[in-house]
């Protein structure tokens, strides 16, 4: 751990693939001391590191209350402050409403949404012994539109948007805290779409990780914006009838 006392600490959850990844890479290259969570993919996450050059990759499961504090003892201990913190681990289980299972709704809200609120809550003594430090949620365009077949996935996106805003109320004077709800991002949790069947629509075209990723980069330096949910979906959610992709 060869942070100096200068350097911005950020935590990315969920940073070993997909858009955490590249979230995480992105923040690397902008001068931030990299926590990254990961939950099974450990050699992603080595990989990642290796590439940052510096950092600390921390196994946990978000959704499980004993790691949620294991994450905060290791910040704690071994950096006494947070200026950034990307709650950004998520999962689907999709399923057409009426055949949705309990297990199914545990399960993505415990991760989309309970694990968020928590984390923050618990984070927030450390994030707020920073000036101007940030919260940014990765939450979806299913939780500003809704999406058939995806009623717990949207409910827990909505659900963190309803939560950023109260957050930025809340800490209006200390922490800048927004929401980004990126549209069909082409990583392992969008592989059963036909990406390239989709594009030939010409409307469509899949969003880039690291365009999620320049976007964090932009409001962790945002000291004016919070409170805000910013789509990212190139319109898709625009064009009637397309939402349910
Ligand atoms: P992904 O490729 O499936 O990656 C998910 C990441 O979350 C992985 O790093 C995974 O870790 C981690 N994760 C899952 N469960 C976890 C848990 N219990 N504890 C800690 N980490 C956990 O998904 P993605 O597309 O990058 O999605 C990232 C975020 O963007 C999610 O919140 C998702 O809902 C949101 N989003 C995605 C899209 C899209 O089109 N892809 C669109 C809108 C919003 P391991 O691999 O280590 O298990």
């Amino acid at each position: 751990m060869s942070t100096n006392k200068q350097q911005k600490v950020a935590l990315v959850t969920g940073g070993s693939r997909g858009i955490g990844r590249e979230i995480a890479l992105k923040l690397a290259k902008e001068g931030y001391y990299l926590i990254v969570n990961y939950f099974s993919s450990q050699n992603s996450a080595e990989q990642l590191l290796e590439e940052m050059g510096e950092g600390e990759i921390i196994q946990a499961d978000v959704s499980s209350q004993e790691d949620q504090k294991k994450l905060l003892a290791f910040v704690e201990k071994n950096f006494k402050k947070l200026d950034l913190l990307v709650n950004n681990a998520g999962i689907t289980r999709d399923n057409l409403l009426i055949r949705m299972s309990s297990k199914e709704w545990q399960q993505v809200l415990e991760t989309n949404l309970l694990s968020v609120i928590n984390l923050t809550e618990s984070f927030l003594p450390l994030l707020k012994k920073e000036k101007n430090s940030k919260i940014i949620n990765i939450s979806s365009t299913v939780g500003v539109h809704g999406n058939p077949g995806q009623a717990n996935y949207a409910l827990a996106k909505a659900g963190l948007i309803a939560f950023s805003k109260l957050k930025a109320k809340e800490l209006i004077s200390e922490i800048q805290v927004n929401c980004i709800a990126p549209g069909l991002v082409q990583t392992k949790m969008t592989e059963k779409f036909d990406i390239d069947k989709l594009s030939e629509t010409k409307i469509f075209r899949a969003i880039q990780a690291s365009e999620i990723a320049d976007l964090v980069a932009y409001l962790s330096k945002a000291d004016s914006l919070t409170g805000q949910v910013i789509e990212i979906d190139r319109g898709l959610s625009l064009l009637s009838g397309l939402e349910g992709l």
